[in-house]
């Protein structure tokens, strides 16, 4: 058998059993670690994240996003706080006793 070692989990494994093909190739990662880093993609990923891989690329798109709705986040800040006039004394409270939490 053809042997690989795996460069995320370091372990030599058979090549045709244990490693996904990809264009004619071995993937240089295992399926055990490619199946694992898919599941932590998959659980992290929500929706509107679908098309924005990238960090850069993702901050970009919240800062236009809030840019285009900064009156509605003001507004909704403003709302907010006349609906709960205490939820930021009490929030700076807890952060100050954190022993104190419910
Ligand atoms: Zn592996």
């Amino acid at each position: 058998m053809e042997s690989k070692v795996c460069t995320r989990c370091k372990t030599e494994k058979d090549a045709d059993k244990d490693f996904y093909m990809c264009q004619g190739k071995h993937r240089s990662e295992c399926k055990a670690c490619t199946i694992r880093k898919n599941a932590v993609y998959q659980k992290r990923n929500k929706p509107w994240r679908d098309r924005l891989i990238d960090e850069q690329e993702k901050r970009a798109y919240m800062t236009k996003y809030y840019n285009a709705n900064k009156e509605k986040f003001v507004e909704y800040r403003r709302k907010f706080k006349e609906k709960n006039p205490n939820y930021f004394r009490e929030y700076q409270q807890k952060k100050r006793n954190p022993q104190s939490k419910g």
